[in-house]
């Protein structure tokens, strides 16, 4: 393996993540930046974070060993290149292409998700797990074997789109009560803006414990969607442990534990979710832990997405 520092970049539709890491692992340096929408301000917004990120380890382009990119959207990981990154304002960008030619070393680049899954999967020793991304959108990625499950089109993990309520709101894929309509940053948002007296998403669960009808109502909506998700996946890839990790997350001080509590409540009438131990599955890394970076820069390096 290469002695020279990889970078990491996490390309976010507000800011711009990156990190360097030594062949060791250890962080040399990190910077985060706003990012410029469109394909040519994305390309802008990744070059100037990893020069910034060189400048501070006081080394140049060429030192790098080569750079792994995790980035919203559909990516294909085989070409980098990315389709339909809607919160980026991209349709189509060859991006791995493009940043290879202009730092003059290999860059592999996925799905923002996927590379969190990397990173969650090396943090935790773990060559089994799926990782559960609650931010404004809702998706997951699972680690079998310390592979990382694609499915044909790197469909597998779209859990978002499954509908969980027929009668419920309408969701911009075109189907009705989305779990991330139910448990997705902006769902909540337009949710929460509309309750008198208004709560704030931190707020929320201190709200429904203090006994507000509406926060409980809201509240339970989002754990109960989330305490779904984790069955879901578990019944479905058999994930010994489910990471929850994005912004609502870490925004939301309670929902854990009300996931947790949500996952044993249903046990308590079933022998056969007893058995699966849920809530016991249930891990949230450290918020200041910067998962999505750390997993960018795990991107591509390993053989056949290997991590462990
Ligand atoms: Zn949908």
């Amino acid at each position: 393996m290469s002695e020279r520092p990889r970078l990491g970049l996490d390309i976010g539709g507000t800011k711009t993540h990156g990190i360097l890491l030594d062949a060791a692992g250890r962080v040399l340096a990190e910077r985060v930046l706003p990012t410029e929408r469109g394909a040519e301000g994305v390309i802008r917004s990744a070059l100037a974070v990893t020069d910034a990120c060189l400048d501070l380890a006081g080394i140049g382009r060429g030192d790098l060993d080569s750079v792994g990119i995790g980035v919203p959207g559909q990516v294909d990981h085989l070409t980098g290149t990315v389709r339909t990154a809607v919160n980026l304002n991209i349709s189509h960008l060859a991006l791995g292409e493009r940043l290879g030619l202009a730092l003059g070393v290999p860059v592999a680049v996925d799905n923002d998700v996927k590379a969190a899954a990397l990173a969650a999967a090396a943090r935790l020793a773990a060559s089994d797990l799926t990782y559960i991304n609650v931010g404004t959108g809702v998706a997951s990625a699972t680690l079998a074997d310390g592979r990382l499950v694609r499915g044909q089109g790197n469909l597998a993990g779209e859990i978002g789109h499954i509908a969980l309520d027929p009668d419920g709101e309408r969701c911009a894929c075109g189907q009705r009560g989305c779990l991330e309509v139910l448990v997705g940053g902006a769902g909540i948002a337009e949710r929460l803006a509309a309750l008198a007296p208004r709560v704030s998403l931190p707020s929320l669960f201190d709200a429904a414990a203090a006994g507000s009808p509406d926060a409980m109502t809201e509240a339970t909506r989002i754990s109960a969607g989330i305490a779904t998700a984790v069955q879901l996946v578990v019944l479905t890839q058999g994930s010994s442990r489910v990471v929850l990790g994005g912004g609502v997350v870490h925004a939301a001080r309670g929902l854990v534990d009300e996931v947790r509590r949500i996952l044993t409540a249903r046990a308590a009438s079933s022998e056969f979710l007893t058995s699966l131990n849920l809530a016991d599955r249930v891990i949230v890394l450290p918020s200041d832990y910067p998962v999505a970076a750390i997993g960018a820069a795990l991107v591509g390096r390993a053989t056949a997405d290997a991590v462990t």
